[in-house]
This record gives structure tokens, sequence and C-alpha cells, in this order.
């Protein structure tokens, strides 16, 4: 198969982000199909998640990592691979929403 290679000027516009701060108005946490459980008790606060995660949604000071920021966090399951203490759980979200109905009886 041969690709004929395009000028830059004749290439269709995909998409053009007109304004500062869309991620504010995108919570782009909608679209997860599966969550990051944290197992506190296996925490041992090392921050590698953090570092790790593309979306900046671990929230952190120097010692501590807290709940994962559910409005932006895509889902990807970086953090929990590449956690060296198994802290992290992938969990289908569908699996969690049936729980919490259940639970609301
Ligand atoms: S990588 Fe794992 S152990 Fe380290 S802070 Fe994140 S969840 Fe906790
Ligand atoms: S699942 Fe992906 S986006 Fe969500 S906290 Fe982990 S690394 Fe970040």
């Amino acid at each position: 198969m041969s690709y004929e290679l395009k000028p830059w000027h004749e290439i269709p516009i995909g998409s053009i982000v007109t304004e500062a701060g869309s991620s504010k108005i995108n919570h782009t946490g909608s679209w997860r199909m599966l969550r990051p459980v944290l197992h506190t008790d296996k925490c041992t606060h090392c921050l590698i998640c953090w570092i790790f995660c593309p979306d900046d949604s671990i929230p952190v000071t120097p010692q501590e990592r807290f709940e994962t920021d559910f409005e932006y966090c895509k889902g990807c399951g970086i953090c929990a691979t590449e956690c060296p203490y198994d802290a992290l759980e992938m969990v289908p979200e569908m699996e969690i929403k049936l729980k919490e109905l259940e639970e609301l009886g």
C-alpha cells in the first residue's frame, strides 16, 4: 500500500480549541470505564502514581497522596500498573455504580 503525502496546507482541520481553560469545562472523568480504587492499607505514599498520571488527577503533598480526582481521571490504569505496592486496583465503573445503587436500596 502506498500513501501520498500532502503538504500541511492541504491537510483538513480536525478540531480547534479556541479558548484557554477548556479542561475546566470538559470533565474528562465522565468517559472513564475503569476506576482506580485505592487500597489505603497498602499505600506507602511513595507518590510514584502521581509522577506517572498523565492527567494530573492525583492530588498530593510532598508527604501524602489523597483520593484520585474522579472529575478528571480517565481510567487509563497507568497509576495501577506503576504502583509498586499493588495499592491501586482498576475496577469497572459499572460494577461500582451497581453496588452504589444496591446500597441505596
Ligand atoms: S504508587 Fe501506590 S503506594 Fe505509591 S502513592 Fe501511589 S498508590 Fe500509594
Ligand atoms: S487511571 Fe490514569 S488518569 Fe486516572 S489517576 Fe490513574 S493514571 Fe491518572
